[in-house]
Formats: C-alpha cells, sequence, structure tokens
C-alpha cells in the first residue's frame, strides 16, 4: 500500500516554556494528538485526504483551546466571526467562507461550498443561508463563549489593539497567533489543506485575513503541495505564502524544504511577517517551518511515529 500522511498547526507565536504550565502543555498536546489520530484514521482506512483534512480541522474547532469554532476569538463588538478554506490538490478544486457566525465546524462549511455550490468563496449572511440551506449544524453564541477569549478583548479594547490570538503581551507576556490547520496524503497520491480561524481579537470593520484566501493561507496541488498558514494575515496576503511555497517548487524545481524555507524564513522576515506554515509534497515530506518562537504542531506518516512539537527546539 502507498503511504500516507498528514500534518496539523494550532497557530504560531511567541509561545515560551515559562509561560506554560504542565497542565496546560499536556492539553495542547492531547488537542493535537486527538486532531491528527483523527486524520490518521480516515487516511489509514484508504479514504480521501480532503476528509482527512476536515476531520482533523474539525477536532480542533470542537476544542475551545485554539482559535477556531468553539474557542474562536472575539471581535471589537464581542461576537465571533469566522473563516476558513479548504482546496484538494488532485483537480485544484477549492471552497471557502468568511465573517460567518454559530457554524459549529467552519471548515464543514468551506467543503460544502467546494461540493455543492459553483462558487468557491461565500461570505457572511449569504454563506450562512448556504449553511442552512445545506443542514450543516448551528450553534447559540453561548457555545462560542469561552471566558479567555473574552478576557483577551476586554485588554484588547483596553488599549485600543487589534491583536493576533494570545498575541502581544496577554496577561502572561505570551505571543501567539491562532488558527488551527491541516495537510494531508492519502494512499491515492492525492494531496488536501485546510485552514481555520477566528481571526484576531478586537478585528473591526469586516476585516479578513489570510486564513480564507485561496492562495495565501491555503493551497493545493497534487503537481507540489499541500500548505496551510497561521500568522499575521496582512503579510500573508501581501506574499501569497501557499501559493509562493508551491510556485518555487513548480517554476523553479526547488524542493519542499529549500521552498518553505525561502517563504518563511526570508521572504516573509524581510517584511516583517511574524508565523509559520505547515507543508507537505506529493512525495510525503513533510516541512512545518516557522519564523516565530513557536507553533503547535503535530504530523503522523504511515508507519512512523506521531511527532508532537510547540517550542523552537
Ligand atoms: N492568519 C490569521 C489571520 O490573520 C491569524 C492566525 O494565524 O492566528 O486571521
Amino acid at each position: 500500500m502507498k503511504q500516507h500522511a498528514i500534518a496539523i498547526h494550532g497557530g504560531a507565536g511567541t509561545i515560551l516554556r515559562s509561560a506554560m504550565t504542565p497542565e496546560k502543555e499536556q492539553s495542547y498536546k492531547k488537542g493535537l494528538e486527538d486532531a491528527i489520530l483523527a486524520g490518521d484514521k480516515i487516511l489509514a482506512a484508504g479514504g480521501d485526504a480532503l476528509d482527512a483534512v476536515e476531520a482533523a480541522i474539525r477536532s480542533l474547532e470542537d476544542n475551545p483551546l485554539f482559535n477556531a469554532g468553539k474557542g474562536a476569538v472575539f471581535t471589537h463588538e464581542g461576537k465571533n466571526e469566522m473563516d476558513a478554506s479548504i482546496m484538494q490538490g488532485k483537480d485544484l478544486m477549492a471552497g471557502a467562507v468568511t465573517g460567518i457566525s454559530n457554524i459549529r465546524n467552519p471548515i464543514t462549511l468551506a467543503k460544502t461550498v467546494m461540493q455543492k455550490s459553483e462558487h468557491v468563496f461565500l461570505s457572511g449572511l449569504g454563506a450562512m443561508e448556504f449553511a442552512e440551506k445545506n443542514k450543516l449544524q448551528f450553534e447559540p453564541d453561548e457555545y462560542f463563549f469561552v471566558q479567555m477569549r473574552y478576557d483577551q478583548l476586554l485588554s484588547a479594547r483596553e488599549s485600543d489593539r487589534i491583536v493576533m490570538d494570545h498575541t502581544d503581551k496577554l496577561e502572561n507576556g505570551e505571543k501567539k497567533f491562532g488558527t488551527v490547520g491541516a495537510v494531508a496524503l492519502d494512499v491515492h497520491g492525492n494531496l488536501a489543506a485546510g485552514t481555520s480561524t477566528g481571526g484576531m481579537t478586537n478585528k473591526k470593520m469586516g476585516r479578513i485575513g489570510d486564513t480564507p484566501i485561496i492562495g495565501a493561507g491555503t493551497y493545493a496541488n497534487n503537481n507540489t503541495c499541500a500548505i496551510s498558514c497561521t500568522g499575521h494575515g496582512e503579510f500573508f496576503i501581501r506574499s501569497v505564502v501557499a501559493y509562493d511555497v508551491s510556485c518555487l517548487m513548480e517554476y523553479k524545481g526547488l524542493s519542499l524544504k529549500e521552498a518553505c524555507e525561502i517563504v518563511v524564513n526570508q521572504k516573509l522576515v524581510k517584511i516583517g511577517g511574524e508565523g509559520g506554515l505547515i507543508a507537505l509534497d506529493a512525495k510525503g515530506n513533510i516541512e512545518l517551518p516557522f519564523n516565530s518562537e513557536g507553533m503547535y504542531r503535530a504530523m503522523k506518516k504511515s508507519g512512523s511515529d506521531m511527532y508532537i512539537g510547540i517550542y523552537k527546539d
């Protein structure tokens, strides 16, 4: 049987060992492990990369520790407005949603847009109308209320800052980006990528980051790679990060490792774009580069043990 592989992330940023308690670290690791296993199970049974990506992301969306689905950060007005996108590499089909509320699993809505609409990208009320028509699961506002996230909003509002999830000197000096993502390779040789987020705490005026933008936060092409990003979205949009990694492989013949190094540690750094990405190529190579202090990340290849990482070392 051909090999399969999956990698996930739960956000990048200044994730310091000194700011972490053993219990907190354990919960994050357990969250990453559950998500990897949800995706790996599908791949091991011969399932689709797209379904594995969706399953891994749903698991992270259902976990309040991560900034997506339950646990999504609050906007300035105290709402949860979420973004998500998904793409499959065999035919470059993609689906994305932005500015949606009360949808339990935004990644499933993105997948439904891809599979059941003639469009790629739906926003706000229209996207929610589409969700209703397709019987997606809705949840009341209370489901999304997480005290820690609300406290983050109050502190961001006080200083009038728009804050990446767990960014810039929150209570414990910790800084990290939220957002979750997954990339997968199935036994049929197909790649897929997906990303889901609540965006930035205290975001205003309909701000949209890179997460739902195909080519910026998410990209998959069987000829090159599958990519899911996390970081300061404005920089990732300007750098068309996910597509750039794929282009460097396709047009310059670079390896996945070389392409990731150039995009994350050279080009993004040059313009001040903090964050990272997860990358998987059609041969099953995985790269998990980030230019921040840390990134919640995990990967598993068929026949190998799972790897889980948080810090730089
Ligand atoms: N990239 C996301 C955004 O800008 C944030 C993140 O990764 O935490 O909305």
